[in-house]
């Protein structure tokens, strides 16, 4: 066995060319392999066009190899998070490599014949989130470990208080969404099954033929009715306006790549209909598609003749609309801008945490009503802000913790629907047909959003054994968290309370809103407690409560035990902070924190320990943890300052603590007694090492591209102290 670690993107990558070199150095003491696999989004995106490249501009598919690797019993993976690109991402990945001499071709938009349709169909296999459902062949179980709960709740983040004559709301659909439209059934046998679409016009297609179910697996479909969504923004746009509060919207365009930015589009248009209505000609000719967000129209409308009149326009409308909460106020940068700029299961946790305030365009804090159109888990948030106003601002000196083990194998519930999702091209019926046997029908209206949902039957009991182990090994009270009202939850709940009969465990299950609330409860009380839900509230929640709890997801230990006897360890669970790499260009400063990194790899030296029955990765594993636990005493996690101690510092500091701990410890004498002169030497040096650090802060750096760094420039700018790179190369 090995341990592979991905070169990903934005922050984490930046922060890999720093801490790769130790981990190797360190776990080569035990002959631990380190393999690298590169699965940034530019590395993606290479892969998928090789026969366009020169052929030493080939590289291997690391994505598929690693898809692979998760299916075997020894995978050991250390997964870093990394782009879910959109569109326009994915076209300013495009640009730099072509600028860099990558003979690529462009992302065609509107594909005009069969090379381009294909060009277009390899570029979605990179968009939006390709990477972690094939690396997830696991369920997931995330929690904060001790050590980390203890230092977030004896160095609390700033609390915002929250005021209880807060207007923030959270509004949703109450009809025609995909929750009220859910169908669902267990299948009783194994089937292949097409998804049909059949016109009222009288023409039929079959959009997806042969797909494999499993006897047992849960099928569900539903659609958003588009009129009804275009009604509900219409409505909350005004009422946004009459209340005096910001307009914003919170979607997961990257992960739902295929029916959010549809949905981020209708706001668009609905937002400025009578700019679309007006200009309708000139938006065609410029090829401008509302789902890419104002940032392209604003960018398209450069080359109109009308471009005057087209911003008159624009801008009278948001002179008289409701104020468009920002992302950036400094820039002008709505939420309406770039559709992957505001990602739900972020945005609004660090909502709530602002004491429920987003900002307007002037930088100010404002009450919000932030919309969530599809009800199916908006009640979480619903639930939030309910119990804020009962119960004041939550304190994160005292709360308690809420893990999660959630249902995520073999692409389970929405998160796997993207290849099943289809927009209605007229009215009519979509229909999943076996053998001529209808086994879901949905009738539609054109421009209906229509999606398929599978989730096999050895994930969810996996998930269910999963969530019974966590309960027993903790003492927790556990929850599942479903929903009697969904069609397909509805089948869930009842294999869920077979499979406890069946073990005699007695574990409540409640509903999103009724869960939620009664979490808040036992975490107000200081009691830990453990949420197991599906995939996408495993999502969700993993954001929501570490932010409230912790300040950010980036802290948490994530697993994921694969169902074939491998395992994957995900750094945190935050994203890869792309406003951080600014920071990085300006002033050559990271603060990226990369604890997420540290317990993963503690986690990934147990499981290897474990497996191969290695005693030295066992001292290793043993001694990370305990640097790891002193690392947070000594509160080294990087700053946000110039000149101060940074990502870089962080790294060697756990270097320092964790050479203490082997030159410590008294169960391997060849580990000890090689790291006594390390670590004599780490320390004798610390000063040295963190001026060599620091000094370098404070001027612009290059990275040589975005997108795809220069490797030699980054190494040069991560590795900055040569006593520090000196000691590794004598480690190993
Ligand atoms: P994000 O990367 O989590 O960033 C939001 C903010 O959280 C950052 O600006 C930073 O705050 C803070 N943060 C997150 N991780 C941190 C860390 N390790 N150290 C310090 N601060 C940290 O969320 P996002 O902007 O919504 O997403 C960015 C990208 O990440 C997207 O492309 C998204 O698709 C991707 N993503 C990937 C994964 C994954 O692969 N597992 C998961 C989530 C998101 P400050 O800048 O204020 O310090």
């Amino acid at each position: 066995m090995q341990i592979t670690y991905t070169l990903t993107d934005e922050s984490p990558a930046l922060a890999t060319y720093s801490f790769l070199p130790i981990i190797k150095a360190f776990l080569a003491r035990a002959h631990i392999g380190v393999k690298i696999s590169d699965i940034s989004l530019s590395a993606r995106i290479l892969a998928n066009f090789s026969e366009y490249l020169k052929p030493e501009q080939r590289c291997e598919d690391a994505l598929e190899f690693l898809g692979e690797l998760v299916k075997k019993p020894d995978a050991n993976l250390i997964k870093t998070p990394n782009i879910s690109a959109s569109i326009p991402q994915l076209k300013a990945a495009i640009k730099e490599l072509q600028d860099k001499g990558y003979m690529l071709p462009n992302y065609p938009d509107e594909p005009k014949n069969d090379e381009e349709l294909q060009i277009k169909t390899k570029y979605q296999k990179v968009l939006g989130s390709a990477v972690n459902p094939v690396l997830r062949q696991g369920n997931s179980d995330r929690r904060c470990t001790k050590a980390v709960k203890d230092y977030a709740r004896n160095n609390p983040y700033k609390i915002i208080e929250f005021h209880p004559e807060s207007k923030t709301r959270i509004s949703y659909m109450k009809e025609g969404d995909f929750f009220s439209n859910e169908k669902a059934i267990l299948l009783d046998k194994d089937c292949l099954v097409n998804v049909e679409f059949l016109a009222n016009s009288g023409k039929s297609e079959i959009l997806k033929e042969g797909l494999k179910l499993e006897k047992n697996e849960i099928l569900d479909a539903s659609f958003m009715d588009v009129e009804k969504l275009q009604e509900f923004y219409a409505k909350e746009i005004q009422a946004s306006k009459e209340d005096d509060v910001l307009f914003s919207l919170h979607l997961k365009a990257t992960m739902m790549k295929v029916s959010d930015p549809i949905l981020f589009g209708y706001a668009v248009k609905v937002f400025f209909k009578e700019l679309f209505e007006e200009f309708k000609d000139e938006f065609q000719a410029l090829n401008i598609n509302p789902n890419n967000g104002l940032s392209e129209l604003l960018t398209k409308i450069e080359a109109s003749d009308k471009k005057e009149e087209i911003l008159k326009k624009y801008n009278a409308i948001l002179a008289k609309s409701a104020d468009i909460a920002m992302v950036n106020s400094d820039k002008g940068i709505t939420n309406l801008h770039v559709p992957s700029d505001v990602i739900v299961d972020a945005s609004i946790p660090a909502m709530l945490k602002n004491g429920a305030k987003l900002w307007d365009k002037e930088g100010k804090a404002k009450d919000t009503n932030a919309l969530i159109p599809d009800q199916t888990y908006a009640s979480i948030y619903e639930a939030v802000i309910e119990d804020l106003h009962k119960n004041g601002t939550l304190n994160p000196a005292k709360l308690g913790s809420v893990s999660n083990v959630g249902l995520m194998a073999k692409k389970a519930q929405e998160y796997g629907s993207h290849d099943k999702t289809f927009v209605a091209k007229e009215d009519g019926v979509f229909k999943i047909v076996c053998e001529d046997k209808v086994l879901l029908e949905h009738r539609v209206k054109k421009g209906d959003i229509y999606r398929v949902n599978e989730t096999k039957i050895d994930a969810v009991l996996n998930w269910i054994d999963l969530g019974i182990q966590r309960a027993d090994i903790t003492g927790s009270e556990a929850i599942f968290w479903l929903d009697s009202k969904r069609a397909s939850n509805k089948i869930m709940i009842a294999l869920v309370q077979n499979r406890l009969k069946e073990k005699g465990k007695d574990i409540a299950i409640l509903s999103p809103k009724q869960a939620c609330l009664r979490s808040l409860e036992l975490i107000r009380a200081g009691k830990d407690t453990i949420s197991i839900t599906g995939n996408v509230l495993r999502d969700y929640l993993t954001d929501l409560f570490p932010i409230l709890e912790l300040g950010t997801s980036a802290k948490m230990l994530s697993i994921v035990p694969m169902l074939n006897g491998g395992a994957m360890f995900e750094t945190g669970a935050g994203g890869s902070a792309p406003k951080q790499v600014e920071q990085l260009v300006e002033e050559n400063h990271l603060r990226w924190d990369s604890l997420g990194e540290f317990l993963a790899l503690q986690a990934s030296l147990e499981f290897y320990a474990h497996k191969c029955k290695n005693f030295k990765a066992k001292v290793l594993a043993q001694c990370l943890d305990e640097a790891i636990g002193e690392w947070l005493e000594n509160n080294k996690t990087p700053t946000r300052k110039v000149k101060e101690d940074d990502n870089r510092t962080s790294h060697f500091y756990l270097a320092l603590y964790f050479a203490n701990h082997l030159a410590r410890q008294a169960n391997d004498m060849e580990l000890q007694s090689f790291f006594k002169d390390i670590a004599l030497e780490l320390s004798s040096n610390e000063e040295k090492i963190r001026t060599e650090f620091n000094d370098t802060q404070g001027v612009k750096v290059d990275l040589g591209g975005y997108y795809k760094f220069d490797e030699q420039k980054v190494n040069k700018i991560m590795r900055p102290s040569a006593t520090f790179n000196a000691i590794l190369e004598k480690i190993g």
